[in-house]
């Protein structure tokens, strides 16, 4: 028997007004596991009510009160990440070792959002003029929402939450409702660490829920994560309704490859950022530019080390775990048909992959093809499956010229052991974060994460000083204690002495 989920409001569950429900799967058996509830316009006004209402109280509360709450959810979440890996692999698929690194990543953010005190100080100039002192302080906004893709459950809302949090706004966090049972744990995580009911809200449901947020006069702020086209209708809509706005979108990543690279090296981590979480992150490799004469070699090395991944049910210890819903995977593997109706050479076919799983789950194993050209749709479109696609290119500029053409800027990577030419490539390259000889260059909590073009719609990057100023606005307030000198009209603008 399925439970229901609900939404998260005021330190309890929030059962909302009912009516539509959509399914929860697990992606390793196919069984729905559960219905989430999926909110009503009134719902929505429910949650941002009680998130507006917290907020004057936790903004007023002293940053020694709010970092001791971070520090005690860091501790919890740490102490019982088992618990939230287990949670992550049953909904999203993703094998429990990469669901504990997600949590890690995402406890990370939140390691850092403990040194708000620190972050958040201001500047003061005593004397600007005669007796006349200036300083400046950082605020919080107000109500924030966060709207989280499938790919990464607990990590991605852990890039925006613990920093918007430990300014002094209060949450409204939409998840995927793909995946749904990692927020609505977090939530109860942070009552136990002692939050004050209506600082951390979650609010489940699809368009009507995101519409909601974007267009409620309460809310301050949004940060999106999820595909180009809703990550573009958010930061439309939402600025549009006067909200400041970061919404990052999708990507094709490409890893380039020199001739002096080590080609091992390179074949371990195409294979690694390919097909780790099943190509469903916006950072894995999808393209690999195979410059010269490497590219029979460098195939032959990530064919052999293809073929000998085991793909199965996460919780099996397997390399691989399945697609998300029924729908991704079908619709990767007709990108694999389309492929080999294109032209392209299919060298590991991962349509035919015997899963190590009970059921009937989602899955598509990894497919490796070579001999891609940059008009097949396998090469144009983010496939976000377990796809890895070789386009074989005759110099270093070629390979340049195809990343910088691309409509996408998350990620890139070079493997080379020439100095020279990586610190060529992160000068030229038009792509937000650089891997050199590292596949999936994710920055670590305190640097920034965000992509270029239409990796990203709006100023600020997630976390890091960028993520600070994100969930804060400055002032700058100047001040004169009286004297009788001060006395005496002067309409002119002052001239400092
Ligand atoms: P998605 O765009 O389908 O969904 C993201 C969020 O938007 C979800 O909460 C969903 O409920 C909501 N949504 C979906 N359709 C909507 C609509 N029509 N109107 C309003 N809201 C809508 O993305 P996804 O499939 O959950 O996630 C995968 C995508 O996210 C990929 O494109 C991936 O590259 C991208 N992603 C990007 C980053 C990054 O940092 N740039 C990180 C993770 C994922």
């Amino acid at each position: 028997m399925a439970t229901t989920l609900h939404h998260w409001m005021n330190g309890a569950t929030f059962e909302g007004s009912g009516g539509r429900f959509s399914d929860v799967t697990d992606p390793a058996t196919g069984e729905v596991s559960a219905q989430l509830a999926l909110a009503a316009p009134e719902d929505v006004d429910a949650v941002v009510g009680a998130a507006a209402a917290a907020f004057p109280g936790w903004r007023d509360t002293s940053l020694a009160r709010r970092t001791q709450v971070l520090f005690a959810f860091r501790e919890l979440l740490n102490a019982r990440k088992g618990e939230l890996a287990a949670i992550i692999t049953s909904e999203h698929g993703k094998v429990l070792s990469d669901a504990l690194g997600e949590v890690s990543r995402g406890q990370e953010v939140v390691e850092f959002a403990c040194g708000m005190p620190h972050l958040v100080k201001g500047a003061f100039t005593e004397n600007a003029s005669t007796k006349v002192d200036v300083h400046s302080v950082r605020q919080p906004l107000g109500v924030v929402g966060i709207i989280s893709p499938f790919n990464f459950p607990a990590m991605v809302p852990m890039w925006f939450f613990p920093i918007a949090i430990a300014a002094g706004n209060t949450v409204v966090l939409k998840p995927s409702e793909k995946v749904p049972t990692a927020s609505l744990w977090m939530a109860q995580l942070w009552k136990e660490a002692g939050l004050p009911d209506g600082v951390f809200n979650v609010l489940n449901g699809d368009k009507v829920a995101v519409d909601g947020l974007l267009t409620h006069p309460d809310v301050a702020s949004i940060s999106f994560v999820g595909s180009t086209p809703i990550a573009r209708y958010v930061y439309e809509t939402g600025t549009s309704h006067g909200k400041r706005v970061q919404a990052l979108g999708g990507a094709k990543n490409h890893m380039l490859v020199l001739p002096d690279a080590d080609l091992d090296l390179a074949a371990d981590q195409a294979v690694n950022a390919g097909y780790g979480s099943a190509g469903e992150r916006c950072m894995a490799i999808s393209a690999v530019l195979a410059v010269g004469t490497v590219a029979d070699e460098l195939v032959a090395k990530i064919k052999e080390r293809t073929v000998g991944l085991r793909t199965g049910d996460g919780r099996r210890g397997c390399d691989m775990g399945p697609l998300v819903t029924a729908a991704a995977r079908d619709r990767v593997s007709g990108y694999v048909d389309a492929g080999e109706a294109e032209g392209a050479t299919l060298v590991v076919d991962g349509r035919t992959v015997q899963p190590d799983s009970d059921g009937a789950g989602f899955f598509v194993g990894p497919t490796l093809f070579d001999h891609v050209t940059p008009d097949m749709s396998i090469y144009t479109d983010e496939i976000f499956g377990p796809v890895l696609s070789v386009v074989r290119v005759d110099s270093y500029a070629e390979g340049v010229a195809l990343i910088n053409a691309n409509p996408y800027g998350n990620g890139t990577a070079i493997f080379t052991n020439d100095g020279g030419a990586a610190r060529q490539f992160q000068n030229e390259v038009n792509v937000g974060m650089i891997g050199i000889n590292v596949p999936v260059p994710v920055p670590m909590a305190y640097y920034s994460f965000g992509g270029w073009k239409n990796s990203l719609f709006g100023d600020s990057h997630a976390h890091g000083v960028e993520g600070v100023h994100f969930f804060t606005r400055g002032k700058v307030i100047t001040s004169r204690w009286l004297d009788p000198s001060h006395g005496g009209l002067n309409l002119g603008f002052p001239q400092n002495d």
